[in-house]
């Protein structure tokens, strides 16, 4: 059994008053958490760990604490990074064979912050390649497993993070999504992520994938656990030009999350009163898989039973959500990805003519074949003639995706519920050679990047019969900035249930 020492403690609170009180060190939570992670390698969740670096750090926190007032609030928290996160001492791949040696100079905000409030790093998440993928087999370093059924893909494109923390690895981790790569896997591994809204976590030294959906975010077992990792993530950026200075009137800063979810929580046995709850039609037609749809029921009747509101609305444009995004993502990664050219970053072909030679020998070589299609496509639709076919029609619909959430958010209702993915996680293997069936599976997760909303998937449930060990996940959608309601909406129902606290039995 992976059961690291970490996991004895119900949440990061918890963790953080044993730490306080020296029941326990953060070298000894260091310690153990490596030794799960060595047991666990049938995983593949960590392409990178570094023992020495690690203590390093657990050591930095363990005299932080010795001295008291000196400890920030994650000191000792062992957590681990989606290896899209740059970083400082450690290499820093995109599980890409183009960046399999690269170091970085410096550390990414997300990482730099998390530090700084004294987490300690257990080491670099699997991930798809440069974070393209549903199903993290798209990694130059082989799949992650899910650990709830190792035949199972973790999902992606941050499956890494999600199975680490589904197999105590770690008690947190960062996460991208660019379209659904938070969401989506903590869905299949049965963990809680949540990814804010655009321009309130810092993109800075975070691997570009589509600048203008990418959004860095945790991932936990519970929402409490999310709050303790969002907070101090958060923060306007001079160094991201897109980062948010203001939510609303607040400054983007630490603390506005944590006390957004303090004033959005609730006691009692109604701790959802009034909260409005609106369920799209559209996410439960055709396609959605019956088990996943009845855990879902079951959820929705939970948040009711805590007193919301069910309200039926509706998201016309979510099919279109699938082109609208595969356009855009596309184009920015082409554009993004041109930075590889092997003069600069990254792998360079052994043998070559000229200069364009080499760019163009090492690019095949450096990229696995999904980045290759999305360059393709992305350079295609913002070809000269089919730019405005393509790229302006896609720019135009995400537009009016942003306006259906904006005519149901607010006036119809406070937030959004419905399925993360549309069925529990799939066998290895099963749509690796069909990208459009990949791409399929992105359906309710990609109109929320699109729109730029906060949105967090929660586990709630297991599929049937053979899927009886395969996990469910609800997402919610807020307004922009509304974290804190999200996560205190999160909470309240994990507060009245134990799906978070269910462990897979995976056996190293
Ligand atoms: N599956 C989507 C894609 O492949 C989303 C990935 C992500 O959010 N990084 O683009």
């Amino acid at each position: 059994m992976t059961q690291a020492l970490h996991t004895e403690f119900d949440d990061i609170a918890a963790l953080r008053a044993a730490l306080a009180e020296r029941r326990v060190s953060a070298r000894e939570l260091a310690q153990s958490a490596l030794s799960a992670i060595d047991a666990a390698r049938d995983l593949n969740a960590f392409v990178q760990v570094d023992a020495e670096l690690t203590l390093a750090q657990a050591d930095a926190a363990d005299a932080a604490l010795a001295r008291g007032d000196a400890a920030g609030p994650l000191a000792g928290v062992p957590i681990a990074h989606k290896d899209v996160f740059v970083t400082r001492g450690w290499r820093t791949t995109a599980a890409s064979k183009m960046l399999a040696n690269y170091v970085s100079p410096f550390d990414a905000t997300v990482v730099e912050r998390l530090h700084t409030a004294g987490a300690v790093s257990l080491g670099k998440l699997n991930c798809d390649e440069f974070a393209m993928g549903s199903s993290n087999e798209n990694s130059a370093f082989g799949p992650t497993r899910n650990p709830w059924d190792t035949r199972a893909v973790p999902g992606g494109s941050s499956g890494g993070s999600a199975a680490a923390v589904a197999a105590g690895l770690v008690i947190g981790a960062t996460g991208t999504d660019t379209g659904g790569s938070i969401r989506q896997p903590a869905s299949l591994c049965g963990v809680s992520g949540i990814k804010p809204t655009y321009g309130t976590v810092s993109r800075y030294g975070m691997i570009a994938y589509g600048s203008s959906l990418d959004q860095g975010g945790p991932m936990a077992r519970s929402a409490r656990d999310l709050v303790e990792l969002l907070d101090p993530m958060t923060g306007f950026d001079e160094r991201d030009s897109t980062s948010a200075t203001h939510c609303h009137g607040e400054v983007n800063a630490p603390g506005r999350v944590r006390s957004a979810f303090d004033a959005a929580r609730r006691d009692g046995s109604a701790p959802l009163a009034g909260l409005r709850i609106g369920v799209p039609r559209e996410f439960f037609g055709a396609g959605l898989a019956s088990d996943v749809a009845q855990a879902i029921d079951a959820a929705l009747g939970q948040l009711e039973a805590l007193g919301a509101v069910r309200v039926e609305v509706s998201l016309p444009r979510t099919e279109l959500s699938i082109p609208a995004y595969y356009v855009i993502a596309t184009a920015e990664a082409s554009s993004n990805l041109s930075r590889y050219d092997a003069v600069r970053f990254g792998h360079r072909a052994a043998q070559y003519t000229d200069i364009a030679d080499m760019t163009a020998r090492s690019r095949a070589e450096g990229f696995g074949a999904e980045v290759q299609r999305r360059i393709l496509t992305g350079t295609y639709v913002l070809s000269h003639g089919y730019y405005d076919a393509y790229y302006l029609q896609a720019q135009r619909i995400r537009r009016l995706i942003a306006q259906d959430f904006q005519g149901v958010l607010g006036s119809q209702c406070d937030v959004i519920a419905g399925p993360a993915c549309p069925t529990v996680a799939w066998n290895l293997g099963e749509k690796s050679d069909d990208p459009i069936a990949m791409y399929l599976a992105d359906i309710y997760t990609l109109a929320v990047n699109l729109a730029g909303l906060p949105a967090l998937s929660m586990p709630v449930g297991f599929g049937q019969g053979e899927n009886a060990r395969r996990p469910v996940g609800l997402q919610l959608i807020g307004t922009y900035f509304d974290e804190g309601r999200l996560l205190a909406t999160a909470d309240a129902y994990q507060q009245a249930t134990d799906w978070h606290r269910r462990r897979p039995e995976h056996q190293a």
